[in-house]
């Protein structure tokens, strides 16, 4: 017999690799539980450039002691329970892997966490998501209010060559889950965001935001790019159909920027980061028509009911199908077009319509 079923403890390690492919992908998973727990709070730790651990703790909801032994468990969810759910969806999680995953390519996962203070308990969850330890406490970081606190020590400790290729390029990675965890900074302004570094018992702020009702997106694009970040950005709304808006920010066509910047366009669906290559390209070439020295600076969310979209392509939903894509694409081109026009009744030269 030539085909046979891999030892069901080495599964998981094996898919795994589909959705914690690196350090970027961990900590995206464990904010995108901190958001889908009702989060306003946020505060992601790294150690060693997320070498040696990473801890993400919230002040979201919590997790109830009847869910302990099901939360690191493979296709175990508290979001949907069965496909049609899909259709209206409204967190950004709902696989039901990340944490599984991470257990799999990671020495320790703790998670403690606190539903009614001050009691609190720490769990410890062994390689294949099964609970191996309980505690309870009373007291600890929770101050009055529920909240949890995932840690993950030594990711691909037992994977050989992403270990090797992850600790030689520490920092490249490092820097690429920040920019990452700018995309929720920028489109979450409501929750206070607080990321540090500690390298050798030094600890470093490396990126902030100060959350609450009052922040906008354009604070937050000054917080990470500097005085000038918002400068030249107007607001955007487009009714696009009955349940299909798109809002953000865009630079005014008379103040965009000299060089392309493309890491400073941002897209989301839902406020879900997405690539949508297409339309990046559509609004790209609407802005260069009404001014072909710059580039724009974009941050703008689709808002689109659920069921017009499949965001199940890819475990990290990075890819999202949306239906009737194509006829969308083309309203938001014309729209656009009708933005840019009715800023100061410029009618650009160039333009087809
Ligand atoms: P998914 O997010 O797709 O449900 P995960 O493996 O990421 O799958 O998480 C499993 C479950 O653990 C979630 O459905 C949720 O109930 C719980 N959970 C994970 N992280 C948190 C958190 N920070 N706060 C509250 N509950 C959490
Ligand atoms: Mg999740």
């Amino acid at each position: 017999m030539a085909i046979k079923s891999i030892d069901q403890k080495d599964v998981s390690k094996i898919t795994s690799g589909q959705v914690i492919i690196d350090l970027k992908s961990i900590v995206k998973e464990l904010v995108e539980n901190s958001i889908d727990a009702n989060s306003t709070k946020i505060e992601i730790n790294f150690q060693n450039y997320g070498i040696d651990s990473i801890s993400v703790t919230d002040n979201g909801k919590g997790i109830k002691k009847e869910d302990f032994e099901f939360v690191c468990l493979r296709s175990h969810t508290s979001k949907i329970s069965e496909f049609e759910d899909l259709d209206k969806l409204s967190t950004l999680g709902f696989r039901g892997e990340a944490l599984n995953s991470i257990c799999s390519v990671s020495s320790k996962v703790k998670i403690v966490t606190c539903t009614d203070y001050p009691k609190n308990h720490e769990l410890d969850y062994d390689k294949a998501g099964k609970l191996s330890k309980s505690v309870s406490k009373i007291g600890g970081g929770f101050s009055k209010q529920t909240g949890t606190s995932v840690s993950i020590e030594k990711i691909f400790f037992d994977l050989p060559v992403r270990l090797k290729n992850f600790v030689k390029n520490s920092k490249r990675e490092f820097h690429k889950a920040i920019n990452f965890l700018t995309q929720y900074l920028l489109i979450y302004p409501e929750i206070k965001f607080s990321v540090f570094n500690v390298v050798n018992s030094k600890k470093s702020l490396a990126l902030s935001s100060r959350g609450g009702s009052k922040s906008t997106i354009l604070d937050n694009m000054i917080t990470v790019f500097g005085a000038n970040g918002a400068k030249g950005l107007v607001e955007l709304k487009l009714l696009i159909s009955e349940d299909i808006q798109i809002e953000g920010y865009i630079s005014s066509y008379s103040f965009g920027l000299g060089r392309s910047v493309t890491d400073r366009q941002f897209m989301f669906i839902n406020k879900r980061p997405v690539m949508l290559k297409k339309l990046s390209k559509i609004v790209n070439d609407v802005y260069k028509s009404f001014n072909h020295m710059q580039y724009p600076i974009f941050i703008l969310n689709i808002a689109i009911d659920p069921s017009a979209l499949d965001v199940n392509l890819t475990p990290d939903k990075g890819m999202i199908m949306i239906h009737s894509e194509q006829d969308l694409f083309e309203k938001i081109r014309l729209d656009l077009i009708g933005f840019f026009e009715s800023q100061d009744n410029v009618i650009p030269r160039n333009l087809e319509r």
